[in-house]
């Protein structure tokens, strides 16, 4: 399990927000941590954020991925009463936000505010009261009496994320507010400081990359695996757990919480790489659960399998169920599993790893 340390800088990351274009408060604690232990820490124009393990100059490099970014709302509009209209950063979802507490995150500081909810009683059912609402039916309160009076403590533009912070349902299921995918930075970080612990059994060049811009196209990932351009890739998300009611696995597949990580196939993930990491579960009896993706994986594998001439590359996930909302949950075992499946994954790649098809 993880150890007081890490667990202090997991709640750190998960409880600082960093929402789709505004990551720089996450990415320099992530900075911050990874720079005890590592090589080379820095960061690009739009704050995606790179940490090396090199080895020689004369041996593959292996690039970990996670992205750093949040799913949020945005200040749209402000009404002439001060109420303030939201819209999404990222796929987040307008059925679930009405009665939220959110902050507001203005130039001036942090601006809490409430996400109105009309009272049951007063909801005008014939005109769609109380039914599932869409963006523009979402208001906040932050207790502004006038557009002018919320002007000052807030502008257009202003990025927004719930205020729920971490819990833990028991030793081992943790739930917060954007474990997707502040888990992912969480664990390249835990692989990491492992290999640089072991450094004489380390064969190859690591990067970790820590992505912004994922959750709204992957344009963080894209931009630094063109930069850096290693020969093979890791990448870690969040993926679907589907065991809580109501999903069909005949058409979403069966992926369980604190049954591991699960490993991917198809798409943009390479089927030698998948099988390294198959070969290092199984030699180190790390249990792997398994999905399949039609077109494409839904993370910055997409974006960075294709660049260039190509990247080998694979997605090892840790199972979250609701994600997307302020209650995603997870399991700590699979997350520690997932971060012995990395390490592993890279302490087995040879100096002169190459991964081909034919
Ligand atoms: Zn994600």
């Amino acid at each position: 399990m993880l150890d007081k340390k890490s667990s202090e800088f997991l709640e750190e990351l998960l409880i600082t927000p960093s929402p789709t274009g505004y990551e720089s408060g996450g990415q320099k604690l992530w900075m911050d941590y990874l720079s005890e232990f590592t090589d080379k820490v820095e960061a690009d124009a739009y704050g995606s954020a790179v940490a090396k393990l090199t080895t020689s100059s004369d041996v593959m490099t292996v690039m970990l991925e996670a992205h750093a970014d949040e799913i949020g709302m945005v200040v749209q509009h402000i009404s002439d009463e001060g109420f303030i209209y939201l819209n999404k950063l990222g796929g987040s979802d307008s059925t679930i936000a009405r009665a939220k507490r959110v902050f507001i995150h203005g130039k001036e500081g942090r601006v809490t505010g409430v996400v109105g909810n009309t009272a049951i009683h007063l909801q005008d059912k014939k005109n769609g009261g109380g039914k599932q609402p869409e963006w523009k039916d979402i208001f906040v309160d932050i207790g502004a009496e006038s557009k002018e009076e919320a002007l000052e403590m807030v502008q257009i533009g202003d990025p927004v994320t719930y205020t729920d912070e971490v819990e833990y349902l028991n030793d081992e299921i943790i739930t917060a507010r954007a474990l997707d995918n502040r888990i992912g930075g969480f664990a390249i970080a835990q692989v990491m400081k492992r290999l640089a612990s072991v450094r004489k059994d380390l064969k190859v060049n690591v990067i970790a990359l820590n992505s912004v811009q994922e959750e709204v196209g992957g344009f963080g990932a894209r931009m630094m695996s063109y930069r850096h351009m290693p020969d093979a890739a890791i990448v870690t998300d969040v993926t679907h757990a589907t065991d809580s009611p109501g999903i069909d696995s005949r058409e979403h597949g069966l992926v369980k919480l604190g049954k591991g990580p699960t490993v991917q196939h198809g798409g943009a993930n390479h089927p030698a790489v998948v099988a390294h990491i198959e070969s290092a579960a199984e030699a180190n009896k790390i249990d792997i659960q398994h999905e399949a993706t039609s077109v494409r994986t839904g993370t910055d594998t997409d974006s960075i399998f294709y660049q260039r001439t190509g990247i080998p590359s694979a997605l090892v996930s840790v199972p979250i169920r609701y994600m997307h909302s302020p209650v995603e949950t997870a399991s700590l075992n699979d997350l520690e599993k997932m971060i012995e499946l990395m390490t592993e994954s890279v302490l087995a790649m040879a100096p002169d790893q190459t991964f081909t098809t034919l």
